[in-house]
């Protein structure tokens, strides 16, 4: 579940920082329900990526909310605004320790549930993406059974999140030119 939402910039500290992690308990452990809320305010860094004089930022629980409180909901229902409304209370609250009057502050914000992204990513059941542990499998490479198809993304090797995106990107790009051309490329780039 995530909240997204640009706020404004006066009165807040010169010294903002990019990434906050709250953890409500540590005895229930990092991956209980509601506990653990992650905060990135990207716009510390790069304030291009919001209006002049707001910032951006994004608050989710990572991957610990449960589908079956959101299973077969209907998403223009009275009942999934409530539940949005309140089960996103934990980012507000998350997001107060770092900026107290963020309420007062917010100009537009947006919750996403694990139905937003079932249906916007196609994620099955609003997951990050597959999870398989080390020892019990291997994400696949990009070459498929039909000739010429290759994937790459966060369901082939290496996995999930961006670097492992990108690397499985040069990973696919390398089974299909071998580092001879590559070098060739670079070359006639100038590179
Ligand atoms: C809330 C959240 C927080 C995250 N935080 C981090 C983080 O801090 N650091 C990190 O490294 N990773 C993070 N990740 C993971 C990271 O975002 C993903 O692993 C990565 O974006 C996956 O890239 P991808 O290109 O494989 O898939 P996606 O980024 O999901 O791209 C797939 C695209 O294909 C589109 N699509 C799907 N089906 C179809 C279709 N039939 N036709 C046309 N288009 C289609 C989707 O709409 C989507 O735009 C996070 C993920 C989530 C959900």
């Amino acid at each position: 579940m995530e909240m997204l939402r640009p706020s404004l910039l006066a009165g807040l500290p010169d010294d903002l920082e990019l990434h906050h992690i709250v953890v409500n308990s540590w005895d229930q452990g990092v991956d209980a329900p509601q506990n653990v809320v992650l905060i990135s305010i990207a716009s510390v860094k790069d304030p291009s990526l919001a209006p002049e004089g707001k910032h951006c930022l994004h608050a989710y629980l990572p991957a610990t909310e449960p589908y079956e409180l959101w299973k077969g909901l209907d998403r223009k229902s009275p009942e999934y605004q409530a539940l949005k409304e309140q089960r996103s209370q934990v980012l507000w609250r998350a997001v107060e320790k770092v900026i107290p009057d963020i309420r007062q502050r917010a100009e537009m914000s947006f919750v996403g549930t694990p139905l937003t992204q079932e249906r916007y990513l196609r994620r099955s059941r609003g997951t990050y993406g597959p999870a398989i542990k080390a020892g019990e499998g291997l994400f696949p490479g990009p070459a498929t059974p039909i000739k010429g198809l290759y994937c790459c993304g966060d369901s082939t090797f290496p996995g999930i999140g961006l670097p492992a995106v990108a690397a499985s990107g040069a990973i696919c790009a390398n089974t299909l030119v071998p580092l001879s051309q590559h070098l060739a490329l670079l070359d006639e780039l100038g590179l």
